[in-house]
């Protein structure tokens, strides 16, 4: 299995997936003992188990909820050993001023580790909750949420990509530099060096000619209902050829199952937890 962090290649026309960018530090941060990918497994299976997905949607919050528990877990044991850790400081302190359970205690509670732990164990909280609450407001509307339309025209798509490639971390292929401007109105970005590049760089999109507008079609389809047939979705999304769409769901179903997700669809995964979100809580006040 691939680890978050490391480079990808996520096929013909996609470049290398910057390993030294600031993204990657960030995720390879994210990821602490080696094992957590392990745990996270561990509990997907068991909350699988018990709350049968029945899409790629509910998947997707399954799999965020076993994320932030494994990162709990892993949290509570780091927990136990910074407080031993921090008793052991405690016999530095003379026992004739500070009796030794209390030293010991002293110790334990003021070891500075314990405030970057606190603040990764709050954040892996309200995830956890977060997406328990997304995973509940889901299940419950299943029959009455109509799939939303992210962009209405492909325009929009074009510079909600372009947008997002403007917030990602990138370095010039052929030179090294790792700064580029977007040419107003066209689909590209260039670098100092005259090098361009497409907005779909490093994303599955990368080498396609289809419409952006057909690509998020086709993951919101993917994501939200998972017995849809690629002539089914073919009809809905106005596109000939059945095979077409067939190979784009075939990638996006791979893309939404890597650990690198967000990065090979470019965020529209995300875009479309939060909007169903945001419809769910409309429903649920109306
Ligand atoms: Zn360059």
């Amino acid at each position: 299995m691939p680890v978050i962090g490391t480079p990808w290649h996520s096929g013909p026309g996609d470049a290398f997936f910057q390993p030294h960018s600031r993204s990657s530090r960030l995720k390879a941060n994210e990821l602490l003992p080696g094992d957590l990918a392990f745990q996270a497994d561990e509990h997907f299976r068991a909350l699988a188990a018990d709350v049968a997905p029945a899409n790629h949607l509910e998947k997707i919050l399954v799999k965020q909820v076993a994320r932030h528990a494994a990162a709990l877990d892993v949290a509570h044991a780091s927990e136990v050993t910074i407080l031993e850790t921090g008793g052991l400081r405690a016999t530095l302190v003379d026992p004739r001023v500070v009796p030794a359970d209390n030293a010991q205690r002293i110790g334990a509670m003021t070891s500075p580790a314990l405030l970057p732990l606190g603040a990764y164990q709050a954040r892996h909280e309200r995830g956890l909750y977060g997406a328990v609450r997304q995973l509940k407001h889901l299940q419950e509307a299943q029959p009455t949420v109509a799939i939303p339309v992210l962009f209405a025209t492909e325009k929009e798509c074009v510079e909600y990509l372009r947008s997002w490639q403007q917030r990602q971390p990138w370095t010039c292929l052929e030179c090294g530099s790792t700064a580029r401007c977007f040419l107003t109105g066209r689909d590209f970005f260039e670098c100092a060096c005259g090098k361009q590049s497409s907005i779909r760089f490093s994303t599955i999109y990368a080498g396609s000619h289809m419409p952006l507008q057909v690509w998020f079609g086709v993951i919101c389809h993917v994501m939200c209902d998972r017995s849809i047939c690629g002539s089914e979705l073919a009809n809905k999304l106005k596109v000939d050829r059945t095979t077409t769409i067939k190979q784009m769901m075939a990638k996006v179903g791979d893309a939404l199952a890597s650990p690198q997700a967000d990065q090979r669809l470019a965020g529209v995964n995300q875009l479309l937890l939060s909007s169903l979100h945001k419809a769910l809580i409309q429903q649920t006040n109306s």
